[in-house]
């Protein structure tokens, strides 16, 4: 796709969406070429979900400003270390032992990012992360997590639901956050933006609507 179809996308994109929420433009699966023209268009912040491809771009895109990068991806107990170090916000921490190992590792390496925990509000077998209820049970262990810092809940909708039951999981996430003193919300991706916005996403993860298809 040429660079000017981006442009397109992106201003389209950028037209629909409310200030509150803002643009995490999802470049797994894209070369770091790709990532260059957003990075002319104006984009910093850029979602990735594996540790290895995101390193390679990171070295790619030295010479650029500093970038935002966020971890979505599902991560393993052995790349912690790694994904600390090369991104300040992670999305996807589904777990206490998780959030714990990251706990210790941030600490020896003096790194205070930003955490979202990972929900699944609907059965999903693909999909790994909190109940509500648990996260409820452990939440005076997850809201203490220093040095790192929690901010939001991320979730993403099953396949196959209708628009309507999408908005209504996007808003039982909204409510869970809310309860739990949560600002931020990681929901919507390029199927599902528009409903996700509508129950107040404050980040929507987007990468085929906006570069196209992946390698
Ligand atoms: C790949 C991915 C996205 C972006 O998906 P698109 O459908 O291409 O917008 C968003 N969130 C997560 C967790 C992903 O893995």
């Amino acid at each position: 796709m040429p660079a000017d179809d981006l442009a397109q996308r992106l201003k389209a994109l950028q037209g629909q969406l409310p200030p509150q929420a803002r643009l995490l433009a999802v470049s797994k699966g894209q070369p770091a070429v790709r990532l260059r023209e957003a990075v002319a268009l104006g984009l910093r912040s850029f979602g990735e979900s594996r540790l290895q491809e995101a390193q390679a771009k990171q070295v790619e895109l030295a010479d650029l400003e500093p970038l935002d990068w966020h971890f979505i991806g599902r991560l393993q107990a052995n790349k912690a270390r790694g994904v600390l170090r090369h991104f300040g916000t992670i999305h996807s921490v589904d777990g206490l032992a998780l959030a714990e190992r990251l706990q210790r590792i941030a600490a020896e390496e003096q790194l205070s990012p930003r955490l979202f925990f990972q929900v699944k509000l609907r059965s999903d077998p693909g999909k790994t992360g909190f109940e509500p209820r648990e996260l409820e049970q452990l939440w005076p262990r997850l809201r203490a997590l220093e040095p790192l810092v929690p901010v939001g809940l991320m979730t993403i909708a099953p396949l196959g639901l209708e628009a309507d039951q999408r908005l209504r999981l996007f808003q039982d996430c909204a409510a869970l956050a809310a309860s739990l003193g949560l600002g931020e919300l990681s929901m919507g991706m390029s199927n599902d933006w528009p409903e996700a916005v509508r129950a107040g996403s404050t980040w929507v993860r987007i990468g085929s609507a906006l570069f196209g298809e992946r390698l």
